[in-house]
């Protein structure tokens, strides 16, 4: 396969990532991009002949997620998002906050044969030496996100059993965390498909909710003077925080949630480029106000290297509608391949709770076309666009000369729970002052204001459909 290809796509099934497309989705011409054309699902094919030797700059708002940029040779440069206006705005003066997915300290730490711990506390030297201010973990936003998430399946799972035509709109509800498969929904699915997708924020935005509503304001500092950057598995999640719904007002200008997204790739790119003996540099003490990590230096979090959303909701629901407090491992059986798996509870011989995890463009066409013709009998999908979940993102580190894709994945499943006390996100205590401080009640109005999002079919123009034509 083609060295253009990205490594995880070498390392993965092609032809199960959403929507590979042979070139850019988006027209180059008349000097500024705009679309020329759908994405296609299409399999996807090396790409010599549409070879494009000067970079082209598009803007985010315009990128369609296809992924087709990690599919062709065409040089396509994204105008911001970058580690150069990264290094820019901390040689700016401005005040800038990290925040790593475990996702990605799992792959720096199979990269580097390093426990992620350690590379949490590597990393935080390395961003504090260049002048970062914090250095946050995205596992303590996701409890927030999971506890939010519990809370809206319970209202969904009660108002799904009233007796109206209305209810059968609530369930399954279908997971909200990757922006893959969101962007999939709202321009290929449309408004059949959004009315199930949970409302609440993926981690990434919610840690960028904490960081520019709360901490700003605690700290009484403009959110606009802080320059938010995260660290993620794929570059789908730099779309995601250039959405409109993640812009809001600070005072007389704009600012966002989530300021620059850089892929875990990009950050080896930093080391390589400030030529840094990772494996060597010291360990800094971790910045624990908005981190999962125990005073002993656990770290914690939930089972699930995608967030554990249905094992979450699926143990809380289990208990809080049914009495069955559930410990170990849930049972989940797999169904057609290890990238659909499902889990069922039954009381007095009925089946209760069925959800399904279910990763890849191949398992995800499958459910929706089960949904769209009414045979769907789930009560929640965790549905993630990438084959094998987040730690399989398209901004990952590739395997090693002669590692394998499938072992590299499997090494991956492990760094990722090392070191990691599996804990109940209701119990995280940083998660209790928020709620405290701040967001009152889960599902209260504050958290709908702040942890909950909304979706929006794209409908197409006609005069990008006569382009197309
Ligand atoms: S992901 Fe965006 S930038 Fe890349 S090819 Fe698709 S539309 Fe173009
Ligand atoms: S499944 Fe893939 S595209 Fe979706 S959030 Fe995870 S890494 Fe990103």
């Amino acid at each position: 396969m083609s060295e253009k290809f990205s490594a995880t796509l070498r390392i993965g099934d092609l032809n199960d990532f959403i929507a590979p497309s042979q070139g850019c989705v988006v027209s180059m011409k008349s000097g500024s991009a705009r679309l020329a054309d759908k994405p296609k699902l299409a399999k996807a094919a090396p790409a010599k002949e549409t070879l494009q030797t000067d970079p082209v700059k598009i803007s985010l708002k315009d990128c369609l997620a296809c992924s087709g940029c990690i599919t062709s040779a065409e040089t396509v440069m994204l105008e911001k998002q970058s580690l150069d206006e990264f290094l820019s705005n901390i040689n700016n003066g401005k005040t800038v906050i990290v925040s790593l997915s475990p996702q990605s300290r799992a792959s720096i730490a199979v990269h580097y044969g390093l426990s992620p711990v350690q590379v949490f506390r590597k990393l935080t030297t390395l961003f504090k030496s260049l002048g970062v201010k914090a250095i946050y973990d995205t596992s303590c936003s996701r409890d927030l996100s999971l506890i939010e998430s519990c809370n809206e399946f319970i209202s969904r799972y009660k108002q799904s059993r009233l007796d109206d035509k209305e209810s059968k709109s609530f369930l399954p509800m279908i997971s909200s965390a990757c922006p893959g498969w969101i962007c999939y929904a709202e321009k290929t699915l449309g408004s059949f498909v959004l009315p199930y997708i949970s409302s609440v924020k993926s981690p990434q935005q919610s840690i960028g909710a904490i960081i520019k509503h709360h901490l700003c304001h605690k700290l009484g500092v403009r959110p606009s003077d802080i320059y938010h950057v995260t660290v993620m598995p794929c570059y789908d999640k730099k779309l995601e925080a250039s959405r409109d719904d993640f812009v809001f007002q600070d005072q007389d200008q704009m600012t966002t949630e989530v300021d620059s997204v850089l892929t875990t790739g990009e950050v080896i790119d930093l080391i390589q480029l400030k030529a840094v003996d990772f494996s060597n540099l010291d360990e800094s003490p971790l910045d624990k106000i908005l981190s999962n990590v125990s005073e002993e230096g656990n770290l914690f979090g939930v089972r699930g290297s995608s967030g554990g959303y249905a094992d979450t909701i699926f143990r809380y629901a289990a208990k809080t509608l049914f009495g069955h407090d559930i410990r170990g491992p849930l049972d989940f059986r797999t169904v057609r391949n290890l990238d659909f798996q499902e889990v069922t509870l039954e009381v007095d011989g009925k089946t209760v709770l069925k959800f399904a995890l279910c990763y890849g463009f191949r398992n995800l066409q499958n459910v929706v076309r089960k949904l769209k013709i009414g045979k769907s009998d789930y009560d929640y999908l965790e549905i993630m666009a990438c084959p094998s979940g987040c730690l399989n993102g398209g901004g990952q580190l590739k395997p090693k000369p002669g590692q394998s894709g499938k072992d590299l994945i499997q090494a991956l499943e492990t760094a990722y729970m090392e070191n990691v006390l599996v804990t109940d996100p209701f119990e995280n205590p940083i998660v209790k002052i928020l709620y405290d401080e701040w967001l009152e009640h889960p599902g209260s109005e504050k958290a709908k204001q702040h942890i909950h999002t909304e979706y929006h079919p794209i409908v197409k123009s006609i005069t990008s459909q006569l382009n197309n034509w």
